[in-house]
């Protein structure tokens, strides 16, 4: 051991960027991180940290790839840039762990004000806003899923378990302190096992009548995270997971929205996404580009409302159509395009020279569809019928005509257009860069917290992050190259 003179400015002397986040934390209203601090008069207590040194402290760490309070607390005690964060104090994980997930409301707010900075110094513009969602996988091994009956077993020997431990031979126990600490672990485990019992519950309820039980819709839940839901990875197998909607201007590449959620189809979280840009920069995106996964009729309408320019890849329907026909045995000749429409009768004539006539027309959202229908009488007596229509035996062979909404119509035209080539290959570039620089550089491959809650809040801290770091490249380290440290 030995003592010797350190000079704390000169910790960070070749780590600049966390003087930069100490910088920038330093200049935002932090009154609702302070809010809740306080002390009683004539109560002892220790002092609490201050929000800014916990909220640059995590955002540093972040932005070095370490997500672990273990490990920040571990560096603190001799890591020059950590240590000059905290003026050299030692820091608790506990207190680190808890201020990562006690300050949703608080955090959601500071992640608005850092939008807010980079608006001012034109790094947002919102005339293009590239959407795009990435699985993240949950903090729930595979051997945490469990079926129904597994679940209640676990929860019988949970509850066992806290009876146990409410005996009055247990509060004899000769290390009573001890004795506590499992009490509550018990507990604790009890209730996430119900919680899993539960969320087991919404998940069947949220099934689809008729449901099957060999398709590959989830049959159980976790008892380590209840509210992960199994989910489809790109270049991975399913695992329990969290879908993570991020919303990125493409002006530099900020991130201006982030959710997460438990429901895999994208489209649904399209619009949400746009109402929570309008209400963090106070107006809505020129334009929004999506993948195919967001492409819906619904979608295009909805944003068609809002006045927001839609680019979306869609579905290769032709191909689909095809299969969906061979599976139920329409052979090549007998596919809706081999139907001839006559205009003036406004009917079809099947390959057979049969009348397919109309029937009512459906309204769907941005769109009408009409069913053509043959005769019973003509189709049973035909001699294609096994190539046209084998499985029906009560009606005849029928068309359905979609008529799309103008709206729909010019969005399909828009993104097949030279611009909106240019607008999805964009997005690939910008919506993909920000989902790899989250999962490589900040580590969020894995979530290290558990519950929807703390997803979100653990999501949003990256997205601080990285819009942190993005800030630091862009406007604070051009300026402190023109100006040198010496002399700023
Ligand atoms: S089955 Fe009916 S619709 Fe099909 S070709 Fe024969 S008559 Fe026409």
């Amino acid at each position: 051991m030995c003592w010797h003179v350190v000079d704390v400015e000169r910790l960070v002397e070749d780590d600049p960027p966390a003087r930069a986040v100490w910088e920038l934390i330093g200049g935002l209203d932090l009154t609702r991180f302070l809010s809740p601090i306080g002390s009683i008069n004539g109560q002892a207590g220790r002092p609490a940290f201050d929000p800014q040194l916990l909220i640059s402290v995590w955002l540093y760490a972040y932005s070095r790839g370490i997500s672990s309070a273990r490990e920040i607390a571990r560096r603190c005690e001799y890591e020059p840039a950590f240590q000059w964060l905290t003026g050299l104090g030692v820091i608790n994980h506990h207190t680190l762990s808890d201020f990562r997930i006690e300050h949703r409301e608080a955090l959601d707010e500071l992640f608005t004000q850092v939008l807010a900075v980079l608006s001012a110094e034109s790094l947002i513009t919102l005339e293009r806003v590239m959407h795009d969602g990435t699985k993240i996988y949950a903090n729930a091994g595979k051997s945490s899923f469990c079926t129904k009956k597994r679940i209640e077993a676990h929860l019988k020997i949970a509850r066992e378990h806290v009876a146990r431990m409410e005996q009055p031979e247990a509060a004899e126990l000769p290390e009573p302190r001890r004795a506590k600490v499992r009490e509550r672990v018990h507990r604790e485990r009890e209730q996430r096992v119900a919680h899993a019992l539960s969320e087991y519950e919404k998940i069947e309820r949220a099934k689809r009548p008729g449901y099957n039980r060999t398709s590959k819709q989830q049959t159980g839940a976790s008892i380590s995270d209840p509210e992960a839901r199994i989910m489809r990875h790109s270049s991975a197998p399913c695992a329990l997971s969290y879908n993570v909607q991020v919303s990125t201007d493409a002006a530099a590449g900020i991130v201006v929205g982030i959710d997460a959620s438990q429901t895999v189809p994208d489209y649904e979280h399209l619009v949400p996404a746009v109402k929570q840009i309008e209400e963090r920069l106070g107006k809505r995106p020129r334009q929004m580009v999506v993948d195919a996964g967001y492409t819906s009729r619904e979608n295009v309408l909805a944003l068609h409302q809002y006045g927001v320019t839609m680019f979306g890849r869609s579905v290769q329907a032709d191909g689909r159509v095809r299969q969906r026909f061979a599976r139920c045995g329409v052979t090549d000749g007998f596919l809706p395009d081999d139907f001839h429409f006559d205009s003036r009768s406004d009917t079809f004539l099947c390959p057979e020279g049969k009348v397919l006539r109309p029937r009512v027309p459906t309204e769907r959202p941005g769109r009408t569809m009409i069913r053509y229908q043959a005769s019973i009488t003509d189709c049973k007596v035909c001699a294609q019928r096994t190539k046209c229509c084998s499985g029906n035996t009560r009606y005849g062979r029928s068309i359905v005509v979609t008529k799309e909404n103008p709206v729909v119509t010019a969005f399909r035209a828009r993104t097949a257009s030279a611009e909106g080539e240019a607008a999805l290959k964009q997005r690939s570039v910008v919506a993909e860069f920000v989902n790899a620089w989250l999962k490589e550089k900040l580590g969020l491959r894995r979530f290290h917290v558990r519950g929807l809650a703390k997803i979100r809040t653990e999501a949003m801290w990256a997205a601080l992050t990285y819009n942190v770091q993005q800030w630091i490249r862009l406007r604070w380290r051009p300026l402190r190259l023109a100006i040198p440290l010496a002399t700023a």
